[in-house]
């Protein structure tokens, strides 16, 4: 059970800047990015005690969770992926969180297929901090306007915000970009560090770190 040992160093290591004071008594949550992961791994991450999971791609949940969520009922799943606006159904029969709503189009498209599954799960926006065209996220000038596009015209159920920060840049100024934002506009959900910089990102207001390769190890990609 290699999963469990590693858990409980992050775990332990989160504790530690607690202890220390870096990190204050707020809860995160610790997400499993599973993408590429088998049903039999994530069944052990999820006996070694993880409730939290992120997967990028539609078609890939649906493979893997419908059995999965069925044998663990208390198991939440979040999309950290770019959503296409014609999954938008598909996502919502199967996610708990949307973190990655990130254009107008997609957002519209939410909004009438929420109603039409009648199901409202929490959305994050992803901003793009780093302004990176490979990398999808609202780019940060067009932020506030469509922050308060979603949350007021839409009336989507808006709670947090997203970002992956450029692999080659110290990530500290877009954790800290991000959560100015948040308080901003009141939004209390910020989903922020991977397994490189999780301390970092607690330290700085991360209310969710999802972490890959810290848990299952190094992906085939
Ligand atoms: C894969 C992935 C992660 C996890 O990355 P690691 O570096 O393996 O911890 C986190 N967030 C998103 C959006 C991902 O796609």
């Amino acid at each position: 059970m290699t999963q469990e040992l590693t858990l409980s160093t992050i775990t332990q290591n989160i504790e530690k800047q607690i202890k220390k004071g870096d990190v204050d008594g707020r809860q995160y949550t610790l997400l499993a990015a599973s993408k590429t992961q088998s049903v039999e791994k994530i069944q052990h991450a999820i006996n070694a005690g993880i409730t939290t999971f992120g997967e990028n791609k539609v078609q890939e949940a649906e493979t893997k969770w419908p059995a999965l969520k069925s044998q663990n009922p208390g198991v939440r799943l979040h999309l950290i992926g770019p959503l296409q606006s014609n999954k938008a159904d598909q996502a919502l029969d199967i996610f708990d969180v949307i973190q990655t709503l990130d254009r107008p189009k997609l957002a519209e498209t939410l909004a009438k297929a929420m109603i039409k599954k009648q199901k409202r799960p929490d959305c994050y926006i992803q901003i793009n901090t780093g302004k990176e065209s490979q990398k999808s996220g609202i780019m940060p000038e067009a932020a506030d306007e469509f922050i308060i596009y979603c949350r007021d015209e839409l009336t989507l159920p808006i709670s947090g915000l997203m970002c992956i920060p450029p692999v080659n840049q110290p990530p500290a100024p877009h954790f800290a970009y991000l959560k100015q934002l948040a308080d901003k506009h009141q939004l209390s959900e910020l989903s922020m560090g991977m397994s490189n910089d999780y301390l970092e990102a607690l330290r700085m207001g991360a209310t969710c770190i999802r972490l890959g390769r810290a848990l299952f190890g190094a992906r085939k990609e």
